[in-house]
């Protein structure tokens, strides 16, 4: 199975700690140029407008940190597998590579979906922090200078609705640019990306029908509130936390399929239309 080769290749390139390379912020390393195993974040260089963030799947200690003692500290189970899994699919899908950003740093040394101030505890889990947005940020620009916009998904789990996807746009705030030219649809609507993976028979949270743009519980961290449509420099941002059945260890194959072409199935609809 094609898929299993690539989780094969992914755990490989964790055990190797052969690192993709975080562009620095103003050398710009292509990914393939240098290995920095002190950088314990995958970044992969895209060519659509679509980056994939993945913050809280990883599980490397950082060497010289202790245990944050302040916040959450549990990782998102298989949510980096997924992330790498849902960009191949996505390869396969459209025509491009979409940009992927994964911590392989435990979230019990830096949560990359905190502020600074909370994030982290110590100087060596900094700079694994830094080093996480420094790719986010440089992807994010790079994709709105070459294409006027685009769709950042962070991907995240949760155990409280096991059955359930669950929407993060800070109440609509993340995804402002989407509204402003596609109206409540885009966000909502059976095209949408929940309206897509709701067509694959997944639960999402808040249910479609609703009216508002309100969500209850998970409605969107620090990634989405900094790098959403609501920034002059952000793009539209939606966190998506995947519910624990569908990122079993034989599920999350599927789960990542399907969320490939529902990221797909969305872009055809809102972003890559000219
Ligand atoms: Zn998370």
């Amino acid at each position: 199975m094609r898929t299993r080769f690539f989780i094969a290749a992914f755990a490989a390139l964790l055990c190797a700690g052969a690192w993709l390379a975080v562009p620095t912020a103003a050398k710009s390393a292509r990914p393939e140029e240098a290995v920095a195993p002190a950088e314990l974040v995958s970044a992969q260089r895209g060519t659509l407008p679509i980056i994939l963030s993945a913050p809280h799947g990883g599980s490397v200690r950082v060497e010289g940190s202790k245990d944050r003692k302040e916040g959450v500290t549990v990782k998102d189970l298989r949510t980096a597998e997924i992330a790498w899994l849902t960009s191949q699919r996505l390869a396969e899908k459209l025509d491009g590579k979409v940009y992927v950003v994964i911590a392989q740093f435990s979230r019990k040394d830096a949560d990359a979906n905190r502020d600074s101030d909370e994030a982290y505890e110590n100087k060596s889990a900094a700079a694994q922090y830094d080093a996480y947005h420094r790719a986010l940020r440089e992807y994010v620009d790079e994709v709105r200078k070459a294409h006027g916009g685009g769709l950042l998904v962070d991907i995240h789990g949760q155990a409280r609705h096991p059955d359930k996807i669950m929407r993060g746009t800070r109440d609509g705030q993340s995804v402002k640019h989407l509204l402003g030219e596609f109206g409540r649809e885009a966000v909502t609507g059976e095209d949408s990306l929940f309206g897509q993976m709701a067509k694959q028979g997944y639960g999402v949270l808040p249910a479609l029908d609703g009216d508002d743009l309100k969500e209850d519980m998970f409605n969107g961290g620090y990634i989405t509130g900094h790098y959403g449509s609501q920034n002059k420099d952000g793009v539209d941002a939606i966190q998506l936390e995947i519910g624990s059945d569908y990122r079993g260890e034989e599920a999350m194959h599927k789960t990542a399929e399907d969320l490939g072409d529902a990221i797909a199935a969305f872009a055809k609809k809102y972003l890559l239309k000219k």
